[in-house]
């Protein structure tokens, strides 16, 4: 028919978390932060597809200057769960490229959760945060194309929060992985309690691993790092035995905190750490109190 296939190809930008607007510190005397968020241009020889947009406007910013460098028409924007650092700017970026935004029914229903928190949580935290209409749609059978090749969305279920999907570029040896899979920042444990513990985390990661990627890119990761998927899988599945064994031991959040900094000196996101942390020992301590309630309130 004519149709030339043309290859495809990814870049990654990583945006440095927003500051915190929180005045407590971490129990080791830092200063409040964040993680940095992971965005994925995946491009062919004139369209492009974007994941995981931004959080802030400022991000956003940032993010769009990038990608408008990058040249190309930016067709579909995905996202890969609901948690509001990894899109509530995607309406800026939409509208910026005339792209459509995709996601599951399951991480769209979360990212109404996200949105319904926001004045208690994201808000309180990280000013400058956009208006965050949720516009994504699904699309057929969990699959789109992008000059003629295939990207799947792969439904892997509870991870850091539920619902959440990775996209995968069979084409590439690729998974953008969300919050399946980190690579050297925190994981976020909190959303554990709701599951009853990190086997679904593990099931998901095990669901990533059976795609058999090269390559895996991270909704969190230090930039400095490079995305093999095998390395990046390996140490996410060892952080969860980490975590397991430390929540067994250590009597107190500040104890199981400083434990995994000792074990993870260099990962980022520590503030991410934290929030976790300090849900985990609330509910434990706390088990008649609003679950909730305890997982906002890890982050104030
Ligand atoms: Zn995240």
């Amino acid at each position: 028919m004519g149709t030339t296939i043309t290859r495809l190809a990814y870049d990654v930008f990583v945006n440095d978390p927003p500051p915190n607007a929180r005045a407590g510190r971490l129990p080791n005397g830092e200063p409040k932060g964040g993680s940095p968020v992971a965005s994925t241009l995946i491009y062919g020889s004139e369209e492009a597809v974007l994941t995981d947009p931004a959080f802030t406007t400022d991000q956003a910013q940032a993010l769009g200057d990038w990608v408008a460098g990058k040249g190309g028409k930016v067709t579909d924007i995905f996202v890969t769960h609901g948690h509001g650092d990894h899109w509530f700017a995607a309406g800026l970026l939409a509208e910026r490229f005339g792209a459509r935004v995709v996601a599951t029914a399951g991480s769209i229903t979360q990212m109404h959760v996200s949105v319904a928190l926001r004045p208690l949580l994201s808000d309180k935290v990280y000013p400058g945060i956009p208006p965050a209409p949720v516009t994504a749609v699904t699309v057929a059978g969990n699959r789109f194309t992008l000059e003629g090749h295939e990207l799947v969305v792969v439904e892997v279920g509870h991870s850091d929060t539920d619902d959440t999907s990775v996209l995968h570029v069979p084409d590439l040896g690729l998974v953008v992985a969300g919050d399946v899979i980190y690579n050297g920042a925190h994981l976020y444990l909190g959303e554990s309690v709701l599951v009853d513990g990190l086997q679904p985390w593990r099931d998901a990661i095990d669901k990533v691993a059976a795609l058999e990627p090269r390559h895996i890119v991270c909704g969190h990761q230090d930039k400095r790092l490079d995305d093999d998927a095998e390395r990046t899988i390996a140490e996410t599945r060892q952080y969860l035995d980490d975590a397991d064994e430390l929540l067994a031991t250590e009597t107190t959040a500040v104890g199981f905190f400083s434990a995994m900094i000792e074990r993870y000196p260099n990962h980022l996101g520590r503030t991410v750490l934290w929030a976790g942390a300090s849900a985990l020992y609330d509910v434990r301590e706390h088990p008649e109190e609003d679950v909730g309630q305890i997982l906002v309130g890890g982050w104030l």
